[in-house]
Formats: C-alpha cells, structure tokens, sequence
C-alpha cells in the first residue's frame, strides 16, 4: 500500500484524538511508511546542550515498537543514545556515513550549540586524536546535510542552555548555521520535549515529501499551526471569566500562570504518555514550543498574558 502525502497528513492531524496512542505509528500506516521511505537517505541524530528529553520522548512512541520506526521508518543509522555501538567505532561511522551521502542525508539536532570558548565546553568526540566540538559537527555535518530537523526547544530556538545568563553563549542550530553562512534548510520541532508524533512525522514527510509547510519560526504547520488557547478543554471557562486560584480547583488556569494564550502546537489533541494526559489537563502551558522558553514565560506559575 502507498501513502499520498494528503492521507499521510490526514493521518498526522487527527492522531490522538480518539484512538489514545500516537495514530502516526499504528501498524499499518508504518508498513506504507516503510514502504514509501524504502531507499530513503539516511537520518543521523546528534546532540549537543541537552538533556536527552527528547530522545526519551520519541522512545515513548508506542505503536509499534520504537524500533520499528527508528529502523523502518526514518533510517536513523546514527543516535548516540540509541545505538550499540560506542566510542571511536560509533563516531568513524557517523562521519563515514555523512560523507558517503553527502547532500543526501537529514540531519536531526538535539540541543542546543555553545559557541563560546571555541565551542570546548561540548566536545563529541575525537577525529584523528582531536576533539571535536559540537559547533565544528554541526557545521560540518549541517552543511552536507538535505535539511536540518532542529528537534526539541534547545535545539531550535536554544531553550534553557541559553536562558539568561547564557553562560555557555548557547542558540539554536537555525541561528547557528546562518551565523557561519550555511543556507541548508532547517526544520524547527521545538517543544519540552518535543512529541514523538512531531519528530517522527517531521522526519517522515522530509523523507517522503520534501519540507512541510513552514510557519515563520519555520515549524511544521500540520504540528503548530493551532493555538493552545482556542482549543483547550478549558476555554468556556476563560469566556466565562472562571478561573481556577489554585490546582484542583474548576476553571480557566490563566491566573496560574497558563501561557496557552501565545503559544502555538496541537498538544491539546495529541496529548501525552500515548494520549494518558498534557500539560494543562494538570497544570499549565509553559510556552515550551515558543521562541524565547524559558526567559519570555518566567515565573511559570504567574499570571502574565490573557
Ligand atoms: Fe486553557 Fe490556559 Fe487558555 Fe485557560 S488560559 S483556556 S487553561 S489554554
């Protein structure tokens, strides 16, 4: 069977909602995935200043098992948390594989890029008894790259490594490329962490389709294209003017601090832990797939829009 990339993102927009699992990944929509990506080029996923959220985020993909869609689906022959292979072996390959798929490859991210020092306060590895920085791999491997999939907010827009005061000088890979001249596109799945379903249907429809339709903090529509707020089981409650002034209590959590109000992703129907809960079922939206997490939406727990 053969996906068409209207039912692929049919598939994508209605996941969660009524089935309770990640809809991407049911069994038979990932046998016309793998069909469709057969021969597809292939992933490598590196990291920089994170905390491996976002990793453990995608191996939380329940339908099927998240080797299926690792090995099937998205070709991932490199992740440095995932892998068996290890040390100088581990980091031969990835080098070799990038550079026998030069201009072919997707690169995914993870993390953010700390620049300062000459970037010695992330180092990745050692190529012919040197150490490698995650600003010289990211350049290198960023510009043989087809597109970069900035995954998660370290990565995209530079997250907490580069909340204030920045000690590292850390940002996100989009910023960190364009600031070394590298013009290969980059895709942004931002989130704390980001969902699977976004990882894994981002890298899906680049295999597949080509670059997905873009808003302007170059995020993935089909994923961000929807605000929180005008979603939110809570909104009659909002129009109301109901809030809640504690947790447990009924009600709108504006005046808790939710930040769904401005910020952009469909967490609302996608839910997670296979649909089990989201953040403002039990507490608030935090901003998390917005550009300027953390700085822009701290206190969390104070009310500063709506
Ligand atoms: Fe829902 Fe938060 Fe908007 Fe209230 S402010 S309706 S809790 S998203």
């Amino acid at each position: 069977m053969a996906i068409t990339r209207r039912q692929f993102l049919k598939v994508c927009g209605s996941a969660g909602i009524a089935v309770s699992t990640s809809g991407i990944l049911f069994p038979e929509i990932v046998k016309a995935l793998e069909k469709a990506a057969a021969g597809n080029p292939p992933v490598l996923w590196i990291q920089g200043a994170m905390c491996t959220g976002c990793s453990t985020s995608l191996l939380n993909a329940v339908h099927p098992s998240i080797a299926e869609v690792l090995l099937k689906i998205i070709s991932l022959k490199y992740h440095g948390t995932v892998m068996a292979a290890s040390g100088d072996k581990a980091f031969d390959y990835l080098w070799e594989s990038a550079a026998k798929n030069y201009g072919k490859y997707f690169l995914v991210v993870e993390g953010a890029v700390e620049t300062i020092n000459q970037g010695k306060c992330c180092l990745t590895g050692e190529k012919e008894g040197k150490e490698v920085p995650f600003t010289e791999l990211t350049k290198y491997l960023g510009k043989g790259a087809a597109a970069v999939v900035a995954v998660g907010q370290c990565a995209t827009f530079g997250g907490i490594p580069s909340a204030r005061p920045n000690p590292t000088s850390a940002l996100g890979v989009g910023n960190f490329l364009k600031d070394n001249d590298i013009k290969t596109p980059v895709i942004n799945v931002p989130g704390c962490p980001a969902h699977p379903d976004w990882i894994v249907g981002t890298v899906a429809h680049a295999l597949m389709f080509g670059i997905p339709e873009l808003d302007s903090d170059g995020r993935p529509k089909l994923f961000y294209g929807t605000l929180v707020h005008d979603n939110c089981p809570y909104r009659s409650y909002y129009e109301e003017r109901k809030f809640a002034k504690s947790f447990g209590e009924v009600g709108c959590r504006v005046e808790l601090g939710c930040k769904g109000p401005e910020t952009y992703s469909d967490c609302w129907k996608r839910g997670w832990n296979s649909n089990v809960n989201w953040c403002v079922q039990n507490a608030i939206c935090t901003g998390c797939t917005q550009p300027g997490f953390p700085d822009n939406f701290s206190p969390f727990y104070v009310k500063t829009t709506g």
